[in-house]
């Protein structure tokens, strides 16, 4: 049985030692930290649950492609799922914007606001019914197995889609913003801006079409149990605290892995689900790259870190008026916050008060975030004091915003939790503290091994496959590249 060696124990890693067992293999995963799912997780504090990553999991309705992944990794089974009407629920100083995820709803709904922006309000709703067609495409198999007839079919399968990437890919939001007549409108599809992690207008269809995506209850590190107890039972080996240094390599082949204390591993196969500038650049020493491995990671951008304020209040949120049934309720503030020395004109809040597992009984768990840039932080984490007063800043910023949105929630909040992208190197070792690897990873098509070096893989966000789908579906896409060239059936179930 060959033995394959996975570094990282966050979604991909999990998913790649899974389809690894259903194959055959002896399968160890590697993890640094002492709990699995990475970059899904969460934690407790005082009874209240802090999630720190999923506000919409594709997959969890039976439409759509990933459906099947998440079945078998048993990563949904049994859990109740959660569902809004809403994606953003925005409030203007002056009015409220309800962006409902279905398209038919939303046209209406906004027609009503704007009649005379019919048109544009059209392009808005049928740019979010692409974004649902891509999420219902057919599971496809692995790209490195693409014959030519598999490449001509999915070049037919995007045609829908070219004309739509065409035009949207290069529009900027405020470009789009500008082309509606109506103010509110315009201000509307502006303020949204501060929840999409890039400037192009193509995330703001992303954004609204989270109809068929839900919430499994108990949030991201529930989920993430649910796929290291399907690994485990499949009779998969975990090994926490393990933080790896080096892939060792023996004329061009990957042989094994060397951990921080010096340990060595020797295995038939590596895969890295680890961030990528340290597997590339640390653990193989930079000796395997090419062109174009080196200007994605000199020159394309990532996506942005996570400042994250949570909050356990003693109040019961759940069935207040504005805070229900939408996944984001995104404020204009009467008055401009400085978030790390950037202006923020608006907070968006999530209210987990539907999700009885977050809080004690009559509480509520409240998460308010922002996109911000890491090197700020790397900067002052130098200066223990300094970083300490600036994420006390951040919290009496949100605090004071939250109070003019929830008039007496101050005098009521038991716990508060401010963490910054650091928090997030700490814990997940992930490059610029990017929450999900290159902006532009959908379309770089980046490579899933590595120039010269053979029996090396990788999987996950920093190879393009971000999100929980992506990630799940890179390690289950890598293992059916493993299986074809050791000539096996590719399995995707066991009980
Ligand atoms: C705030 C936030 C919100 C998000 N919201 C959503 C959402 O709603 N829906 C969605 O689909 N996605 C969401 N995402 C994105 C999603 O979480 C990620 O794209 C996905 O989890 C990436 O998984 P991964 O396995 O590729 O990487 P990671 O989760 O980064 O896993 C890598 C693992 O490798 C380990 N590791 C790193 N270096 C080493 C080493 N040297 N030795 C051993 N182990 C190592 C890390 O500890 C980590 O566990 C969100 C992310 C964040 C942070």
């Amino acid at each position: 049985m060959k033995k394959i060696v996975i570094i990282g124990g966050g979604i991909a890693g999990l998913s790649a030692g899974c389809y690894a067992k259903m194959n055959g293999y002896d399968a160890h995963i590697f993890e640094m930290h002492n709990l699995p799912g990475g970059l899904c997780t969460s934690w407790k504090r005082k009874g209240y649950t802090f999630d720190n990553c999923i506000h919409w999991l594709s997959g969890t309705s039976s439409k759509s492609t990933f459906h099947r992944i998440w079945q078998e990794l048993r990563a949904i089974q049994g859990k109740e799922i959660y569902y809004k009407e809403m994606s953003i629920k925005l409030f203007l100083k002056d009015q409220i914007i309800n962006f409902y995820n279905d398209p038919d709803k939303l046209a209406q709904y906004l027609k009503k606001i704007a009649p005379e922006d019919s048109h544009m309000i059209d392009e808005l709703a049928e740019s979010v019914r692409k974004m649902y067609l891509l999420e219902y495409m057919p599971l496809t198999k692995a790209k490195e197995l693409f014959n030519i007839i598999d490449k001509f079919k999915m070049i037919i399968s995007f045609f829908p889609f070219l004309w739509f990437f065409k035009k949207y890919m290069k529009t900027k939001i405020d470009e789009f913003a500008d082309r509606f007549k109506n103010p509110v409108l315009q201000q509307a599809i502006r303020s949204i801006k501060g929840l999409s992690p890039s400037d192009e207008f193509i995330g703001i269809p992303f954004l609204i079409a989270s109809k068929d995506a839900g919430f499994p209850q108990g949030g991201s590190l529930k989920f993430a149990k649910s796929i290291e107890q399907r690994y485990t039972s499949l009779g998969g080996k975990i090994h926490y605290g393990a933080k790896i240094k080096n892939i060792l390599v023996t004329n061009n082949q990957a042989v094994g892995i060397q951990l921080e204390d010096g340990t060595e591993v020797k295995s038939d196969i590596v895969i890295s689900a680890a961030d990528g500038y340290s597997t590339i650049f640390r653990m193989l020493d930079g000796k395997f790259i090419n062109k174009k491995i080196r200007h994605i990671y000199e020159n394309e951008p990532v996506v942005p870190s996570n400042l994250q304020v949570s909050i356990g209040v003693d109040m019961d949120l759940s069935s207040d008026a504005n805070l229900s049934n939408s996944v984001y309720y995104l404020y204009e503030l009467d008055k401009p916050i400085m978030i790390a020395g950037e202006e923020k004109k608006h907070i968006h809040i999530k209210n987990y008060a539907f999700d009885p597992t977050f809080a004690p009984k009559g509480k509520s768990t409240l998460v308010v975030a922002f996109y911000v840039k890491s090197a700020y932080w790397e900067q002052i984490y130098k200066d223990k004091a300094k970083y300490k007063q600036e994420k006390q800043n951040v919290e009496t910023a949100v605090i004071d915003s939250l109070e003019q949105i929830i008039p007496g929630i101050k005098e009521k909040i038991e716990v508060i939790d401010v963490s910054t992208p650091m928090t997030l190197t700490r814990y997940t070792n992930n490059w610029q503290g990017s929450i999900m690897g290159f902006k532009n990873g959908l379309v770089l098509n980046i490579p899933r091994t590595l120039p010269k070096l053979k029996n090396f893989y990788m999987a996950g966000q920093w190879v393009g496959d971000a999100g929980l789908p992506g990630a799940a579906g890179s390690g289950r896409e890598i293992l059916e590249y493993i299986c074809k060239k050791d000539k096996k059936r590719f399995i995707t179930t066991k009980p």
